[in-house]
């Protein structure tokens, strides 16, 4: 069985252990998000991909959830007592030495396919892990002025920050005015990117961030149409559990697109591939949002309340099921 899923970081790569799993015999394709990617101290960063190759690889942070297990950070307070910025990216001593290869590969003139795939030579993640795009396409956040900087007129004036600074330094605190994909209008989807969505038996949208995780890779030319267009049914799984994100400020990004924070509006706002123009034909949500059901199949999509929450192996695993069942394919 050919699986296909496109992934953010941390709601990505934890589902699809469930995925390996529940199908340790399918070919996994992984369509990992590049819009975070960052240059951090002279090094290029990958957050989403290398969460998903450390998750699946063995060396994530249990606790963190991204970053390497057993992690030290003396070059980050080396790096601050220099006063250094960025301050508030946490780069362990550990993951340096990824961001040190894939930087220096880059430098060499490998593309970012060939470089992922070469430090998943080392952890063996168990998926084809695939960039969506070799091509700069980077989240920039649109706010106003942290610094309070006015037009003439007083108006907050309008800024473009990167979406780690967004994220990670104001913890998506300051109210975004909407993200914008620089560079998306030139970047083409990675090698093998719409092969793998076309060639699949099952597509899968893992509970990631569905504005900068999934929807990023969605703006990229060809991938939403490669979704709508596949023999393959598609199925997502609900990040937003009783109201809120299990995780994160997902909460933030929805509203910044104008959104509810719910299980159906997520499900509405991919859409019923059924019904012409939208991207799913499945959604699972969570049993706490079981009255939802009924609304989410008068869309067009089918629907079912199991339990969503990732707490070990064997609930994750269990998930997986649910997604290929609704799929019809265990
Ligand atoms: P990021 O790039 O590290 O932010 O990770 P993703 O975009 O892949 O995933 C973030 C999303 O994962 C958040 O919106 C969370 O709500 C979701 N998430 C995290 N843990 C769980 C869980 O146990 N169950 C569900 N349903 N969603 C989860
Ligand atoms: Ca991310």
């Amino acid at each position: 069985m050919r699986i296909t899923a496109l992934a953010g970081g941390i709601g990505g790569a934890r589902f699809l252990r469930g995925v390996l799993a529940a199908k340790p015999d399918a070919e996994v394709t992984v369509i990992g998000n590049t819009g975070d990617d960052i240059w951090v101290h002279g090094l290029r960063v990958c957050p989403d991909l290398d969460t998903v190759m450390y998750t699946l690889g063995g060396g994530i942070s249990a606790e963190r959830g991204w970053g390497r297990e057993g992690e030290t950070f003396t070059v980050k307070d080396e790096l601050a007592d220099y006063g250094v910025e960025p301050t508030w990216f946490g780069l362990g001593d550990k993951d340096i030495a990824t961001h040190l290869v894939r930087t220096q590969s880059m430098q060499a003139g490998f593309t970012l396919t060939d470089i992922t795939a070469a430090l998943c030579a080392r952890w063996q993640p168990g998926v084809r892990l695939i960039p969506m795009t070799d091509d700069r396409a980077e989240t920039n956040v649109i706010v106003d002025d942290p610094d309070g900087a006015a037009d003439t007129a007083g108006r907050p004036m309008q800024i473009a920050i990167h979406f780690q600074e967004w994220w990670i330094k104001y913890r998506a605190h300051i109210p975004a005015h909407g993200f914008v994909l620089v560079g998306v209008d030139k970047a083409r989807p990675a090698p093998g990117v719409i092969e793998a969505i076309e060639q699949a038996d099952v597509v899968l949208l893992p509970p990631s961030n569905p504005v900068v995780s999934i929807g990023t890779i969605l703006q990229v030319s060809g991938i939403a149409d490669a979704l709508r267009s596949t023999n393959a049914p598609v199925i997502g799984v609900s990040p937003v559990v009783g109201g809120a994100p299990v995780r994160g400020m997902a909460d933030a990004c929805l509203k910044a697109i104008g959104l509810e924070t719910t299980a159906l509006a997520v499900a509405g706002h991919y859409g019923a591939r059924s019904h012409g123009g939208g991207l799913i034909d499945g959604w699972l949500i969570d049993t706490t949002d079981a009255a939802s059901v009924t609304a989410i199949e008068s869309l067009g999509i089918r629907c079912r309340a199991v339990p969503l929450m990732m707490t070990d192996l064997d609930a994750t695993r269990a998930m997986a099921v649910h997604a290929l069942s609704l799929a019809d394919l265990t």
